[in-house]
C-alpha cells in the first residue's frame, strides 16, 4: 500500500515471533483464546472510561460491548472484531511490535527450553500466538483519539502500518484478520470454534457472537422454478449484517400458493453465558467450574487444580463478593523484589464492571500469592482510580478478605490427614477416605510458607492467626513437619518456654553443642533453617502465653540444679581469669553454665545481641 510505513520488530519480539512460526506445537487452538482476552481487556477499558464520560462510548452499534468472530471460509479469513478501546496509530507502533514487553525474553527462553506454550498469556505477549496459525495477519484499529488504521505483518521480521481508507469504518474497536495457513483450515469450520470459546472462553463477562449459518423455513412460490439452494436469501433476522440480494424477493400476487424450503442463511449467534461465577451461589459453583475459572485468571491452562479456593459474600457496611484462590504453585519470582514491587493479583470489580488488576490496597504484600477477584456494591463506580484507592471501605474489605484467606489456608491443614496428630482424632479421619487431602498442607508450606512467615513479621494484628499456621521441623519431629500447638501439647511439665535454635541446615544445628543439655532432658527444639527465621523470630515473642527462647542464646533456664550455686563458687577464679583474658575480644562475660553435656565450653549470644547465625545472614545479606 502506498501510504504504509514500515517497522521493524524488536529484536526480542522478532525472535519469538520465529520460534512461534516454527512451532510444531500441537495445541495451537490457543491463538483465540489469546484474542478474545485481548478483546475482553479493551472491553474493559472502554467500559471503565464511560463510567467518568459517557461520551466515549459512542452512540449505536458502538455502544455494544461485544465480540464477534466472522469467518470467510473462501478467502481463508478468521476475524475478531470487539468495539473495545481500540489502538491509536501510536498504540499499534508500540503494543504491537517495537517494544518488548518485559516478558518478551523470559519466554523465548522457556520455549528454547521446551516450556509451555500455553502459558504464552502470562508473560504478556499472547497476541503473536496468531502466527501459530496465520501466515498475513491485519489489525484494524480505530480508538476515539486517532483515524482508522491497519497494522500489518507477515511475520518475516517488519509491520507496516497505514490510514484506512479502504475498509469499512470500525466507529470504534479492532478487528484483527487472520489470514489462515494452509494447514489451519480446521478454524473456519463453525464447530470448533464453538467448541473452542466454550473450552476457554466462557468466563469473557461480554457476549461474544458467531456469524453462524442458520437452516430456516422459507416460503417460495410453489410453482415457480426450484430458485437454486445455494443461494443465499436471508431471512430478515436482528442481524446487524445485511446481504446484498435482498432484490431476489419478488411478490407473486397471482399465484398465491407457496411451498416451504429449508435455507442456509446467517446470524449472530450468542455463544457465551455471562452470568459471571462470583455472582453465583456458592453451592451452585461446580468444582470443575472453579478450576476452570482459575485457569482463566491465572492464564494457565494446565489441568493443575487449584490448591483451595474460597467463594464468599460479604454483607453489613460494606458489602461485596469475592473468590480466593491459592495456586497449586509459587511462580519462580514470587519473592523477587519482594519490598518495591507492586504484584497484586486480585481483580477488583465495583458493581460488575472491571476496574482494576493492579489495585494493591486490597490484600497486604504476604498474601500476593492469593489470585483472585473482589466486586463491590459499596464502592462508588463513577470516580478515579485515584480516589477509589483512598476509600474508606478499601479498609474494611481488605480486613476481611484477610481474614477469609486465612481461614482458608487453616481449613487446608484441618482437612489434612496428615496434619493430625491427636492420636484418635487420627484414627477418626484415616478412617474417612480423604486421602486426595493428604499431605496438602505440607505441600502448601514448602510453596508459600515464607509468606505466611513475611506475615507474621508485617501484620501484628494478625500475628497470632499466623503463627497457627506456621510449620517446622523439631528435634524429635523424625523429619516431618510440625506445628506450635503441636509443640505445646508435647511440652514437658515444668517446661515454660518454646526451644529453638537458629541456622543454616537441619544438619548442622543436630550437632550443635547447644543441644546437648536438652535432649538430655527430653526437651524438643526447633530447627529455624531459613533466613527469614531470625527475623521472623524477632517478631514472633510469644504463643499462647509461651515465651520463646533461642537456646544459643542467653536466658536458657533449664530448671534448677542443687550443684549450680557450688560449682559457681568453685570455679570463680577462673571465670575471672577467663573473662580477663578474653576481654580484648569482645565477651561480655563468662559463666558456669548448665546448658552443656558433654562439650566443655560455648560462645552464647547476649539477650538482645544478633545470633550467629543472624551474624552470617547479615554478612552474605540472603534475604
Ligand atoms: P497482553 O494482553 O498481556 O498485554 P498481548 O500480546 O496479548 O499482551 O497484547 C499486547 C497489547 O496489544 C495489549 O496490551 C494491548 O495494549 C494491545 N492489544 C491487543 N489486542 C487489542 C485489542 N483487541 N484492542 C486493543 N488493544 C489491543
Ligand atoms: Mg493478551
Amino acid at each position: 500500500r502506498s501510504n504504509a510505513e514500515k517497522f521493524e520488530f524488536q529484536a526480542e519480539v522478532s525472535r519469538l515471533m520465529d520460534i512461534l512460526i516454527n512451532s510444531l506445537y500441537s495445541n495451537k487452538d490457543i491463538f483465540l483464546r489469546e484474542l478474545i482476552s485481548n478483546a475482553s481487556d479493551a472491553l474493559d477499558k472502554i467500559r471503565f472510561l464511560s463510567l467518568t464520560d459517557k461520551d466515549v462510548l459512542g452512540e449505536g452499534d458502538d455502544t455494544k460491548l461485544e465480540i464477534q468472530i466472522k469467518l470467510d471460509k473462501e478467502n481463508k479469513i478468521l476475524s475478531i472484531r470487539d468495539r473495545g478501546v481500540g489502538m491509536t496509530k501510536e498504540d499499534l507502533i508500540k503494543n504491537l511490535g517495537t517494544i518488548a514487553k518485559s516478558g518478551t525474553s523470559a519466554f523465548v527462553e522457556k520455549m528454547q527450553t521446551g516450556g509451555d506454550l500455553n502459558l504464552i498469556g502470562q508473560f504478556g505477549v499472547g497476541f503473536y500466538s496468531v502466527y501459530l496459525v496465520a501466515d498475513y495477519v491485519e489489525v484494524i484499529s480505530k480508538h476515539n483519539d486517532d483515524k482508522q488504521y491497519v497494522w500489518e505483518s507477515k511475520a518475516d521480521g517488519a509491520f507496516a502500518i497505514s490510514e484506512d481508507t479502504y475498509n469499512e469504518p470500525l466507529g470504534r474497536g479492532t478487528e484483527i484478520r487472520l489470514h489462515l495457513r494452509e494447514e489451519a483450515g480446521e478454524y473456519l469450520e463453525e464447530s470448533k470454534l464453538k467448541e473452542l470459546v466454550k473450552k476457554y472462553s466462557e468466563f469473557i463477562n461480554f457476549p461474544i457472537y458467531l456469524w453462524a449459518t442458520k437452516e430456516v423455513d422459507v416460503e417460495v412460490p410453489a410453482d415457480e422454478d426450484d430458485s437454486s439452494d445455494d443461494e443465499e436469501k436471508p431471512e430478515s433476522t436482528e442481524g446487524e449484517e445485511k446481504e446484498d440480494e435482498d432484490s431476489e424477493k419478488e411478490e407473486d400476487e397471482e399465484k398465491p400458493k407457496t411451498k416451504t424450503i429449508k435455507e442456509k442463511t446467517y446470524e449472530w449467534e450468542r455463544l457465551n453465558d455471562v452470568k459471571a461465577i462470583w455472582l453465583r451461589s456458592p453451592k451452585e459453583v461446580t468444582e470443575e467450574e472453579y478450576t476452570k475459572f482459575y485457569h482463566s485468571l491465572a492464564k494457565d491452562f494446565g489441568d493443575e487444580k487449584p490448591m483451595a479456593w474460597s467463594h464468599f459474600n460479604a454483607e453489613g457496611d460494606v458489602e461485596f463478593k469475592a473468590v480466593l484462590f491459592v495456586p497449586p504453585k509459587a511462580p519462580a519470582d514470587l519473592y523477587e523484589s519482594y519490598y518495591n514491587a507492586n504484584k497484586s493479583n486480585l481483580k477488583l470489580y465495583v458493581r460488575r464492571v472491571f476496574i482494576s488488576d493492579e489495585f494493591d490496597e486490597l490484600l497486604p504484600k504476604y498474601l500476593s500469592f492469593l489470585l483472585g477477584l473482589v466486586d463491590s456494591d459499596t464502592l462508588p463506580l463513577n470516580v478515579s482510580r485515584e480516589m477509589l484507592q483512598q476509600h474508606s471501605s478499601l479498609k474494611t474489605i481488605k480486613k476481611k478478605l484477610i481474614r477469609k484467606a486465612l481461614d482458608m489456608i487453616r481449613k487446608l491443614a484441618e482437612e489434612d490427614p496428615d496434619e493430625i496428630h491427636d492420636k484418635e482424632k487420627k484414627e477418626v479421619e484415616e478412617s474417612k477416605e480423604n486421602d486426595e487431602k493428604r499431605g496438602q498442607y505440607a505441600k502448601f508450606w514448602n510453596e508459600f510458607g515464607k509468606s505466611i512467615k513475611l506475615g507474621i513479621i508485617e501484620d501484628a494484628a494478625n500475628r497470632n492467626r499466623l503463627a497457627k499456621l506456621l510449620r517446622f521441623e523439631t528435634t524429635t519431629s523424625d523429619g516431618k513437619l510440625t506445628s506450635l500447638d503441636q509443640y505445646i501439647s508435647r511440652m514437658k511439665s515444668g517446661q515454660k518456654d518454646i526451644f529453638y535454635i537458629t541456622g543454616s541446615s537441619k544438619e548442622q544445628l543436630e550437632k550443635s553443642p547447644f543441644l546437648e543439655r536438652l535432649k538430655k532432658k527430653g526437651l524438643e527444639v526447633i530447627f529455624f533453617t531459613d533466613p527469614v527465621d531470625e527475623y521472623l523470630m524477632q517478631y514472633l515473642m510469644d504463643y499462647e502465653d509461651k515465651k520463646f527462647q533461642n537456646v544459643s542464646k542467653e536466658g536458657l533456664k533449664l530448671g534448677k540444679d542443687s550443684k549450680d550455686k557450688e560449682l559457681k563458687e568453685s570455679f570463680k577464679e577462673l571465670t575471672k581469669w577467663w573473662k580477663e583474658t578474653l576481654a580484648s575480644e569482645n565477651v561480655d562475660d563468662v559463666k558456669i553454665s548448665n546448658r552443656l553435656a558433654d562439650t566443655p565450653c560455648v560462645v552464647v549470644t547476649s539477650k538482645y545481641g544478633w545470633s550467629a547465625n543472624m551474624e552470617r545472614i547479615m554478612q552474605s545479606q540472603t534475604l
